[in-house]
């Protein structure tokens, strides 16, 4: 598959393997056919004042629609829009923060057990990959 083809290269050339495993998870859910809504409200469509996102609900959550899911950072927010669009071919650097990376792992990996039932194979590979190369 191409898509961890890129990932994993990218990973050898030494990019932030969790942010990458993140990029490629999201990508693969729009394969699935259970993309996350993430350009607008999974509510009521509104781009403006999204402040959190729920893998309850399926993606951003607006101010108006919130009612008590628990909140994410500003910076979550964009950054997991950033991975669903970005060209994993096209990153040169990766640098996400930890609180960045544990919002945005919580929420994929409770999207991946509400919408797919799939256990991600690929990222236990791709946790392995990383620890050989650690060692
Ligand atoms: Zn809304």
């Amino acid at each position: 598959m191409e898509l961890l083809k890129d990932t994993l290269e990218k990973i050898e050339e030494g990019l932030n393997p969790e942010g990458l495993t993140n990029i490629l998870e999201l990508k693969l859910l729009n394969y699935l056919g259970v993309a996350p809504s993430i350009d607008s409200c999974t509510h009521c469509g509104s781009e403006k004042q999204i402040i959190t996102l729920s893998s309850d609900k399926g993606g951003y959550i607006c101010k108006n629609c919130y009612q008590n899911e628990p909140l994410v950072s500003d910076k979550t927010i964009k950054m997991i829009r950033m991975y669903y669009y970005v060209d994993i071919k096209n990153i040169s650097k990766l640098e996400v923060s930890k609180e960045v990376t544990r919002e945005i792992n919580q929420f994929l990996d409770d999207y991946y057990d509400r919408y797919t039932g799939l256990y991600m194979k690929s990222k236990e590979f791709i946790k392995r990959i990383n620890q050989l190369q650690n060692d």
